[in-house]
């Protein structure tokens, strides 16, 4: 069982359940070669069904299983969008474009012997789903590695990437690919101005 949305674009995977979020991310279709993941409820329960399961090994938590109505891919979708905004809006003005974040979120914590405390998802159906993304967001809000969760500034692209840059700053999923388009294209686009004014 792998991340199959995110493998999809090769990129580096995000930590532990985190992984979870950017693959939600990466169902969304991108350029010409990568389809929408969730564009039918047969694709979007065959995307859930193995996210769930890789989730499961990485949280080594149970996931529940999750058989997808029609009005359940609308709000799968409807996650999707709520957290394209809220990396999007870089946490400062969370939810102002998109979907708006949920009220409220079930989650249960579970203390073992030694005091450790671990957020456990929790609810039914989209529910649950809804809350292991929140769940995985606050635990990456709180170790520090949320804001290295990116799409891709390639807008054709729109990849969810995780930076290991050590001063966080990538803006591209791959370098070499979308980094070296928008280079060729600002360096057209400079020619074309100096061309412009350098012109008879
Ligand atoms: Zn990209």
């Amino acid at each position: 069982m792998s991340w199959k949305a995110s493998a999809r674009h090769g990129v580096r995977e995000a930590p532990a359940g985190l992984a979870l979020v950017q693959d939600l991310l990466n169902t969304r279709a991108t350029m010409a070669y990568a389809p929408d993941l969730l564009a039918t409820p047969d694709d979007a329960q065959r995307w859930l069904t193995d996210a769930l399961a890789a989730w499961s090994r990485v949280a080594a938590l149970p996931a529940p299983v999750l058989l997808l109505s029609s009005a359940d891919l609308r709000s799968v979708r409807r996650l999707r969008t709520t957290f394209e905004g809220v990396i999007l809006a870089g946490g400062r003005t969370a939810g102002q474009d998109g979907a708006l974040p949920p009220a409220d979120v079930p989650v249960t914590l579970v203390p073992d012997a030694a005091g450790w405390v671990r957020i456990i998802p929790a609810g039914r159906g989209t529910r649950w789903l809804a809350s292991a993304l929140w769940a995985e967001t606050l635990v990456a809000q709180q170790a520090g590695l949320w804001p290295r969760l990116k799409l891709c500034h390639n807008v054709e692209c729109r990849a969810a990437f995780f930076d290991t840059s050590r001063n966080n700053s990538g803006v591209w999923h791959d370098v070499s690919t979308c980094g070296n388009t928008a280079n060729l294209r600002a360096f057209r686009e400079r020619r074309r101005l100096l061309g412009g004014t350098g012109g008879v």
